[in-house]
């Protein structure tokens, strides 16, 4: 039987009474199972005796020694014994027994002592009274586990309960991985395992035990990625997703015997460039699958202006060669608008029926537009989450599209598949776009079952961004730089964390920022404010006048954060950068470098900075690559903050955290998938 299987109340144990089991119940321990897995946080080492003198070392240690005198202070009911206890080397420290005053008789002057607590140097003296205390014995020189608890529970109770739990039950309980793989990988049995967590002799025991429950969860986690993908395609996803040099050859020699399909074709010729070599690889891996029996589950990611919605364009033309739908769903309406435009320039052309739905559009219009979505007369609509909402009926949706794919929630994803089956014509294509970088090491867990297709390299002919670091203070400089840009016919952003002052006033507001650069700073070029409050049409208006160049100075919040597409800005200034987070940052910085002209971004930060908020600004000047830039900001923060992982069930494990156990990941997913290859 599996830990998880027994079906055991908690109160059946020895010592668990109605009130305990209710108190357990609130840390959802209701069984004897719930209660063998619930795995200590941590261990205290008392088998070793740390000197008194390191006791700065770690929060807690665990000391051996001799009581040497005792004493008191205050008086009356605050009266307080202290014990004084030495060390093997001769060190003296204080514990401080507030409310413990029967402590005196329990360890009269000269017995041998086992203190576990925290220390610190008060009044000149190393004290504490925060610690536990006991004669030292064979007893108490042990491992103990420390469990995450609740007000109502003691650790000394918890380990009375799980000890009993583990008397009675644990040799009952089968691992849940096979034989073979336990043998390959050294791990021990499950009681033995249990043993180790939860009463280890050593620590070293309890680390090993850890690091066998971890695989375990890991090796379970891929298993199950690679059974939905064996049943969903047929083949298991790749061992390490970023290894697929053997696939990218084949399709390297393909190139050229294997041309694009014809609309696309059509659709290169007319363009001003030449493809990259990454983006007709790209192109082609997502014409295989399209082409294929399976429906396509894909991540195109690539840095921020490498060409991925070109990319996206190639994807809609191969469905609609085969008579397929295709809706391109973008996250703000800013980016769904320039989307929209940009598909009628390309594809309108081609004979492409296009159509753009956002939240925003009128009733009539609207009512219209759906009625011809529903009957097949729109080949690619553009627009917003509206895209997905109830009342909009597709004829034929063969394939989704979703720009900057972390913006949106699994919920919204699983929408729009559903979305695309209602027509009963199966599960749609599905093509995520990133221009946040996955790093490697999150690829694997999080979208364990996407096929990945990588643009690295950005198109010819761009000179990397020059970053700037400005302290605040000296954005005079900045200004006066910004003003020889201008004076050379190029644009520039400025990017403000706020839209409106705020109440403390500390923060410059794109607002208030907006009245002095147009009428001091840059009297005699034309600015704009954009932000999220100002009303989509005037919005539109605005970027169209910054797009063909009428409006100079584009003054922003993080709204232009996303796939905004201007190549004459060359010019990326964001005050107080240490708001911002380091793929937002990114993101902004993006926008500039799009054109053959050399592009800078400058970053004004306030001298009270975070720890965090200097880092950040360090790795956004140290380099430009996304991908460095990810892995850093992962590092930085945490994999459970990453944007979008957070949403996307990436939190589910228990022990495990695929960043910082990343080797036992990739050995895990290596075991699991072999083992499917062999039996199923
Ligand atoms: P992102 O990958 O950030 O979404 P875009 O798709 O917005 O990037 O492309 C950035 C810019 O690069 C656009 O102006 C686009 O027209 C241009 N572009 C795309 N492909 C090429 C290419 N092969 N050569 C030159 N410019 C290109
Ligand atoms: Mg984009």
């Amino acid at each position: 039987m599996y830990a998880g299987e027994i079906p055991i109340p908690v109160s059946r144990l020895k010592g668990v009474g109605p009130q305990t089991a209710k108190v357990l119940s609130n840390l959802d321990i209701l069984t004897v199972g719930d209660l063998l897995s619930w795995w200590p946080r941590d261990w205290e080492d008392r088998t070793v005796s740390t000197p008194l003198s390191r006791f700065a070392e770690r929060k807690k240690i665990h000391t051996i020694a001799r009581v040497a005198s005792h004493d008191w202070f205050g008086a009356g009911r605050m009266k307080t014994l202290k014990l004084i206890i030495e060390d093997d080397e001769g060190t003296l420290a204080e514990l401080i027994c507030f409310n413990r005053p029967f402590l005196e008789k329990q360890f009269p002057v000269d017995s041998r002592v086992s203190v576990y607590g925290s220390f610190r140097i008060a009044y000149g003296s190393i004290q504490s009274s925060a610690f536990e205390i006991d004669l030292d014995s064979q007893l108490s020189r042990k491992v103990f586990p420390v469990y995450p608890l609740t007000a109502s529970l003691t650790q000394i109770q918890m380990r009375k309960i799980i000890s009993s739990a583990l008397d009675s039950y644990a040799k009952g309980i089968d691992s849940e991985l096979p034989q073979e793989v336990r043998s390959a990988h050294g791990i021990p049995a499950k009681h033995e395992i249990l043993h180790m967590m939860h009463r280890p002799h050593r620590v070293e025991e309890a680390t090993t035990a850890k690091e066998a429950l971890i695989f375990e969860e890991l090796y379970l986690f891929e298993l199950a990625i690679g059974r939905h993908s064996l049943k969903r395609r047929g083949r298991l996803p790749a061992i390490d997703i970023s290894d697929q040099s053997t696939e990218r050859e084949m399709l390297d020699s393909d190139a050229q015997s294997n041309p694009l399909l014809p609309l696309q074709q059509r659709l290169a010729e007319r363009l001003p460039f030449s493809l990259t070599d990454d983006q007709v690889n790209c192109i082609l891996e997502i014409n295989a699958d399209i082409t294929g029996e399976t429906p396509m589950a894909r991540l195109l990611q690539g840095d921020v202006g490498s060409g991925k919605t070109l990319v996206s364009f190639m994807a809609a033309l191969a469905v609609i060669e085969q008579g397929g739908q295709v809706a391109l769903l973008a996250p703000t309406e800013l980016l769904a608008r320039q989307h929209a435009e940009g598909a009628a320039t390309l594809l309108e052309v081609l004979g492409v029926r296009l159509a753009y739905l956002t939240g925003n559009v009128r009733a009539s219009g609207r009512k219209e537009l759906l009625t011809r979505l529903a009957s097949g007369e729109i080949d690619v609509i553009v627009g917003t989450h509206a895209l997905f909402s109830q009342k909009v009926q597709y004829k034929n949706l063969r394939l989704a599209i979703i720009d900057e794919q972390h913006r949106f929630g699994v919920r919204q994803r699983a929408a729009i598949q559903e979305k695309g089956m209602e027509g009963g014509n199966g599960i749609p294509h599905l093509l995520m776009m990133s221009a946040t970088p996955i790093p490697r090491t999150l690829a694997l867990s999080v979208f364990g079952d996407l096929d990945v297709s990588t643009i690295r390299s950005l198109p010819g002919g761009r000179k990397p961004i020059i970053t700037h670091l400005a302290r605040k203070g000296n954005e005079g400089k900045v200004y006066d730089f910004v003003r020889t840009q201008l004076a050379a016919g190029r644009q520039a952003y400025f990017v403000y964390p706020l839209i409106d002052p705020s109440e403390e006033g500390s923060l410059k507001a794109a607002t208030v920022m907006f009245t002095s650069l147009a009428k001091d700073i840059f009297p005699d070029y034309s600015c704009k404010l954009i932000h999220s409050r100002i009303p989509e049409d005037e919005q539109r208006l605005i970027m169209s006048a910054f797009r063909e160049g009428k409006v100079h100075v584009l003054v922003a919040t993080s709204v232009v954060e996303v796939g905004v597409d201007v190549p004459n800005a060359t010019c990326m200034v964001i005050e107080h950068a240490e708001r911002f987070g380091l793929s937002a940052l990114h993101q902004m910085r993006g926008r500039v470098g799009r054109g053959s002209e050399q592009s800078f971004c400058f970053l004004i930060y306030d001298d009270k900075l975070t720890e965090e908020g200097k880092a950040r600004i360090k790795v956004m000047h140290e380099t430009t690559d996304g991908f460095a830039i990810a892995e850093k900001d992962l590092h930085i923060r945490g994999p459970g903050e990453m944007t979008g992982i957070r949403q996307s069930g990436y939190a589910g494990f228990t022990l495990a955290d695929p960043v910082r156990d990343y080797d036992i990941l990739v050995k895990a997913r290596k075991a699991a998938f072999d083992y499917l290859e062999k039996y199923s």
